[in-house]
């Protein structure tokens, strides 16, 4: 069995997730959708978090549904503590246990530095910050509960984290959300240190800028979009499956060597394209 990889950018087939147990947080829109679209291509069963938009949620479980696999939304705020235990035990007792955790739910309150007001810094350091850690523990307790199980994966679970070029690329007027996954970064490599003994692997995935509805006016005119490539060597601006790919592949064991690291789905965003033709 092997994954294959249509000409549109699908995962079309190969269910090397086949009986695992999947929650992705975000997953009624954008790169957590298409993820959770992408888990239940690969065969495993998922749940689909949200926390606002209900009928999007429960469209995606009808796609993933339509896979011959399981699924069901559930409406959690990931920065909210109960919310999260209650997320995590409602799927231990309808799916039996959690084996990948993709935490994916996130948001933008931009500001500059001197308008920025202390509620637009805490809530994307909530959400974006504190909702993986709340995610990660919770899912953890049952990795460590339930161990290894080696006829599902040759590791007791996975976590990955979804931050951003933005854990290493300062961002003017986004100070909130850099921060945010700059301490992705440490939040991810810390877990994967202690984790790791236990035979449970975390890893992130950064994306650059990918269209989905968090981004939209870098996109979705040709002047924006022509300022955004400038930032990108390979020179198209990223769809939500190419992560959806990306997390698949890290989540199944093709990648069970793979630990504490970073996957950059950015197009070479990171590659300091200012220094193409300068420096
Ligand atoms: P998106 O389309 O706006 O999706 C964000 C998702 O997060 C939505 O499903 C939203 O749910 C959910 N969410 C927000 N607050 C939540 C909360 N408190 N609890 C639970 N869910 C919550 O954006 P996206 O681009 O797919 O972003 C997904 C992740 O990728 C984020 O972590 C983002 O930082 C990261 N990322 C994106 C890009 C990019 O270029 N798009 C680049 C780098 C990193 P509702 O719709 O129900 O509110």
């Amino acid at each position: 069995m092997g994954t294959s990889v249509s000409v549109d950018g699908q995962i079309t087939a190969f269910p090397l997730l086949r009986g695992q147990k999947a929650l992705v947080t975000g997953a009624n829109s954008g790169i957590g959708k298409a993820t959770a679209i992408g888990l239940g291509r690969m065969g495993a069963d998922v749940v689909v978090n949200y926390v606002a938009d209900r009928d999007a949620a429960e469209k995606v479980v009808q796609e993933i549904e339509s896979l011959g696999v399981r699924a069901y939304a559930h409406e959690a705020d990931v920065s909210s503590e109960d919310q999260v235990v209650g997320m995590v035990s409602r799927m231990v007792e309808e799916l039996g246990t959690i084996d990948i955790l993709v935490a994916n739910a996130g948001l933008q309150r931009d500001a500059p530095l001197t308008d920025m007001t202390v509620d637009q810094w805490h809530k994307v350091l909530d959400v974006n910050l504190t909702g993986q850690f709340l995610c990660a523990r919770e899912a953890a307790k049952e990795f460590l509960r339930r161990g290894v199980v080696p006829e599902v994966s040759s590791s007791a679970g996975k976590i990955i984290c979804m931050s951003s070029v933005h854990q290493i690329i300062p961002w003017a007027g986004h100070v909130n959300y850099a921060a945010s996954k700059g301490g992705v970064l440490m939040l991810m490599q810390t877990l994967a240190q202690e984790l790791a003994p236990h035979r449970i692997r975390v890893n992130a995935v950064a994306p650059g800028a990918i269209r989905t509805p968090i981004n939209r006016s870098a996109w979705d005119t040709p002047e924006a979009e022509a300022s955004l490539l400038s930032l990108i060597p390979y020179r198209r601006v990223g769809e939500p499956e190419d992560i959806a790919r990306a997390v698949a592949v890290l989540a199944s064991d093709l990648l069970d060597y793979v630990v504490g690291s970073t996957l950059y789905v950015d197009g070479g965003m990171t590659l300091f394209p200012g220094f193409a033709t300068g420096g």
